[in-house]
């Protein structure tokens, strides 16, 4: 009986130890500074540091549906929403990211914001991401 109770407790033990860790983790991926960061990081990494510096902050953008957001602030500044419900994901969120990305680099370049220059900004990144892989694979 003795022993099934240390069983058990050792058990919780390790539940709580789990679940722990996993909060640890979630709780620092979601602050605004880890956020900041990947674009800085993205921003040298794929723009050779030519996009401006943004705000960019999760949002809960359930009710639009959307993945990301980007707009510019009155003050001239762009801001890039990035929803917190969903991009769960290291690669999601790194795609909504390159996405939003793309929007502040061809900002009113053309009327569709989807249009020919955006798709070459994420065609380009693609590329990049594919080479910065198989170089890393080597
Ligand atoms: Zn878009």
């Amino acid at each position: 009986m003795r022993l099934r109770i240390n069983i058990a407790l050792s058990t919780l033990a390790l539940l709580v130890v789990v679940g722990g860790g996993r909060a640890v983790a979630e709780g620092r991926r979601r602050t605004p500074e880890f956020l900041q960061r990947k674009y800085q990081n993205l921003n040298r990494k794929f723009f050779d540091n030519n996009l401006p510096p943004v705000r960019i902050e999760w949002a809960d953008l359930t009710e639009y549906n959307r993945l990301g957001e980007t707009y510019r602030d009155n003050d001239g500044m762009f801001v890039v929403l990035v929803d917190k419900r969903t991009n769960l994901r290291d690669e999601d969120l790194q795609d909504t990211v390159f996405h939003e990305m793309c929007h502040v680099a061809t900002w009113r370049k053309e009327d569709d914001p989807h249009g020919s220059a955006f798709q070459g900004c994420m065609a380009g990144i693609k590329r990049k991401v594919l080479q910065d892989a198989s170089v890393k694979a080597r």
